[in-house]
């Protein structure tokens, strides 16, 4: 992309925001990159380009409940960064587009709470996330931030403090249901939306990825933010190929002169 056509899309972008009566927005694992959270699906950093695990396997909840150690060797590295991790600026950029009015909510798919952390206050987490844990067992519910910065201190596999049952991340494994309340929600969202904002999402893991199609089926204008080419392309308004944490805040600068 020319710099004069990435300036030439940025104000197109721009112009659909201001416009926006009810702008949503939907992230994915590629907002958290510039924050050091590696995403699942990027050629470079991606955690699936690790040919040693099947994440499909430890990954879910058929895979938890038989192993759940080989779960927490394979989160380690990625709770670490996540409890480490800061909001960069396509995080910040957002959480300022809630105090402007203009972004009503935020789905997102990711686990990070970066978005909480950035200030935003309309979140759908789809995937769940990692500020709680639960027994498997007896399902009792306990803080999660302490119980992982436990874990990566010991290493042993967490367990229930009431039954002594193995804890799971409130986080969605393969092979479970989305959390009915935000599945819900979030659709509400999007058929409330008429501009849909796209950040960061490889648009490959169902059903979250079918939002920004009926976004679009209700006539919502659709922005995709992302590195790569991702298969809604052709359904979009504007498509900038680019990094959230660039882009996002020459958006917003832009907004101050529309
Ligand atoms: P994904 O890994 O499938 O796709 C990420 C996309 O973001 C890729 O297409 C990539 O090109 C793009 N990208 C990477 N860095 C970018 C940047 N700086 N700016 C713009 N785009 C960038 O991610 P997904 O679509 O969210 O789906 C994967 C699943 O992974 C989700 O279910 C999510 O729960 C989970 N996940 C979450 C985190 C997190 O919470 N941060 C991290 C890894 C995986």
């Amino acid at each position: 992309m020319s710099d004069e056509d990435r300036h030439h899309k940025i104000a197109q972008a721009a112009h659909i925001i201001q416009g926006a009566r009810h702008l949503v927005a939907f992230t994915g694992a590629g907002i958290s990159t510039d924050s050091g959270i590696p995403d699942f699906r990027s050629d470079s950093s991606g955690l699936w380009k690790r040919t040693d695990i099947d994440p499909l396997e430890v990954a879910s909840l058929f895979g938890f409940r038989q192993n759940p150690g080989a779960f927490y060797k394979w989160v380690k590295p990625l709770a670490t960064t996540i409890l480490e991790a800061k909001p960069n600026d396509a995080h910040h950029s957002l959480a300022q587009l809630e105090v402007r009015g203009t972004l009503k909510a935020v789905i997102t798919q990711n686990i990070d709470m970066l978005h909480t952390r950035a200030g935003n206050s309309t979140i759908f987490e789809l995937h769940g996330h990692m500020r709680q844990t639960t027994c498997i067992r007896c399902y009792a519910v306990f803080d999660g931030v302490p119980i992982l910065e436990q874990f990566l201190q010991d290493g042993l596999v967490p367990h229930c403090q009431h039954c002594g049952g193995v804890l799971k991340p409130n986080v969605i494994l393969f092979g479970e249901q989305l959390p009915v309340r935000e599945l819900r929600d979030a659709q509400d969202a999007t058929k409330k939306c008429d501009v849909m904002l796209v950040i960061g999402s490889s648009l490959e893991v169902a059903p979250a990825n079918q939002l920004p199609i009926v976004a679009k089926r209700n006539h919502a204008k659709l922005v995709i933010i992302n590195l790569e080419e991702t298969h809604l392309d052709h359904m979009a308004d504007v498509v900038i190929h680019a990094r959230a944490a660039q882009v996002l805040p020459q958006i917003l600068a832009h907004l101050q002169d529309v």
